[in-house]
Parts: structure tokens; C-alpha cells; sequence
């Protein structure tokens, strides 16, 4: 599909982070972008300096999703692009220059339900409701193609490290609705396509000491660094422009592969 210009697009946690990056580049391309997350200060100022809409939205909410969505469409139209990157990381850490000894935070039956209600079925919600809306649009590709919807993973979906049960059941539930999901949308024209990223410059990492911060980048293969927000976003307007990307989830890493300790 090409991304353009005017193309509605929802990008949910587009205040911060990948979903900032994200909405700036969908902007830049002239579509028009809906943020929408809970965090109304910095939300507000992100679509204030692209142009874009804000809506404070709960993704874990279904009605504060439907009322979104609804505010979204009354604006641009039904989007023809979405992107689910609102999430949540819990689980408090204890580092030490040798290994992250974290905390079971399976015991916190709250915490985990939280983070699936949010990183799961926060991505399910907006993915279904947007999908039934983007199903009302005419075709735009010679395929009969109506529109892309990206989610996000992470590489702890497979990978994942002490601290992390809520986190990584919540980002492997997202790559195991993936191909179903395309499935079923398939007939409609819509695709779907979930991105696993890997360690990212973003305030998610803000709190990660610069000692194991090093170290961390040091466990990257190529490039040893830190993803950058925009290379995120430039996978993200990849996988809209190409058509045969669907049902499968995509590694953004620089191949690294998290040992378990
Ligand atoms: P971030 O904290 O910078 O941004 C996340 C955004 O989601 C924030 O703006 C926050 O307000 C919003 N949000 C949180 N809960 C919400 C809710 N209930 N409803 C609506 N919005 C909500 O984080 P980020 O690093 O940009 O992460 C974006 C996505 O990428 C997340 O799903 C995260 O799990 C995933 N991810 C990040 C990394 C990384 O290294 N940064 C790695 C793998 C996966």
C-alpha cells in the first residue's frame, strides 16, 4: 500500500518512544495521525508539533478504545493505518555489574493481569475495532488491499529474562495472534504484521544504569548499540509499503539473542 498523503492513521502510545517516532514519520508523510495514550501532556505536545489529533486513550479499556476510535474516525476518516505500540514494562530490577537478578514478578497476580489487560489485550482491542472500521473503506492496492495494522512485540517474546513472566507471556500472546488474526482479516483486504523489536533508545530504557547500559549495547551483535526510535518507524513504513508482508513477525534487533541466566 502506499502511504499516501492524507492516509488516516492511529498510532496508540504515540506520545512517547517507538510510537513517537512512528506517528512523526507517518506525519512527515503526510497522513493523518490520531495519537492515542493515556499520557495527555506529552500526547497533546506530539500532535501539536505534527499536526495530528490527541486522544487520551486507555487501551486496556474497551469503551475508552471505542470512544477513541469514534473521535479518531469523526476527525480523519477510518484509518487506514494503525500501529499498536502503547505498552507497559514492569517489574522492578536490581542490577549488578555481573547480572540483572530482577524480581518474580509472576508472584504479583495484579501486575501480571495488568500487563496483559494492557500489552495483549490492549492490542487485540484496537486491533479488532479498528479493523471492523477499516473494513467500511473501499480497496486502495490492485490487490484489493484496505489497510495495514502493525503490533508490537519484543524480542523478550522469546527471549525473555528474570523480571520479565508478565512481559514476555503479554509479547508472545501478540505474536501468537498474529497470523490468526491476518487470517481472518485476510478476506477483508487488511493485513497484519507484528514487529519484535530488541533494545531500544527509548524512556523505557531510561531508568537502565549507564554500566549495564554498556553491557547491554556490548551483547549486540551488529550494530552494538541501541535501536534508535526512527529505525523502528522505518520498519513500520516498510511493512505498510509492501503488500506481501503479512501474518509474521519481524525481528529488529541486530541479532541478538538475550542468553537466560
Ligand atoms: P515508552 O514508554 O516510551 O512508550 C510507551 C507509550 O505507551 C507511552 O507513551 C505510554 O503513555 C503509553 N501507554 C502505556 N500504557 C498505556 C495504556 N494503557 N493506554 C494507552 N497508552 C499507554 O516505550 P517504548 O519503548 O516506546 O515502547 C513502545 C512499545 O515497544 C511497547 O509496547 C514496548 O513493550 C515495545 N518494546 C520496546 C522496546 C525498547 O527497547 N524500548 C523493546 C521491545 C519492545
Amino acid at each position: 500500500m502506499k502511504l499516501d498523503a492524507s492516509t488516516p492513521a492511529i498510532v496508540t502510545g504515540g506520545a512517547s518512544g517507538l510510537g513517537e517516532a512512528t506517528a512523526r514519520m507517518l506525519a512527515a508523510a503526510g497522513a493523518k495521525v490520531a495519537i492515542l495514550d493515556m499520557n495527555e501532556e506529552r500526547g497533546r505536545a506530539v500532535a501539536g508539533e505534527i499536526g495530528g489529533l490527541f486522544v487520551r486513550t486507555d487501551v486496556s479499556d474497551e469503551a475508552s478504545v471505542d470512544a477513541a476510535l469514534a473521535a479518531a474516525k469523526a476527525a480523519h476518516g477510518a484509518a487506514r493505518i494503525v500501529v499498536n505500540c502503547a505498552g507497559i514494562a514492569p517489574g522492578k530490577r536490581t542490577v549488578t555489574k555481573k547480572r540483572d537478578t530482577g524480581e518474580f514478578v509472576a508472584h504479583d497476580v495484579a501486575s501480571f493481569a495488568r500487563t496483559i489487560a494492557i500489552n495483549l489485550i490492549g492490542t487485540f482491542t484496537v486491533t479488532a475495532k479498528a479493523a471492523a472500521d477499516m473494513a467500511t473503506l473501499p480497496p486502495v492496492t490492485p490487490d484489493g488491499g484496505r489497510g495495514v495494522i502493525v503490533c508490537t512485540a519484543s524480542v523478550a517474546a522469546t527471549d525473555g529474562q528474570i523480571g520479565q513472566a508478565a512481559y514476555a507471556a503479554s509479547k508472545a500472546g501478540v505474536m501468537g495472534m498474529t497470523l490468526p488474526v491476518a487470517r481472518d482479516l485476510s478476506t477483508l483486504g487488511i493485513r497484519v504484521m507484528t514487529i519484535m523489536p530488541g533494545l531500544f533508545e527509548t524512556p523505557m530504557f531510561a531508568s537502565v544504569p549507564e554500566d549495564y547500559r554498556t553491557a547491554l549495547e556490548a551483547s549486540v551483535p551488529f550494530p552494538s548499540r541501541l535501536g534508535k526510535p526512527e529505525e523502528y518507524a522505518a520498519l513500520v513504513r516498510a511493512i505498510i509499503e509492501n503488500d506481501m508482508l503479512n501474518g509474521s513477525a519481524i525481528r529488529l534487533d541486530g541479532a541478538i539473542r538475550l542468553a537466560p541466566k
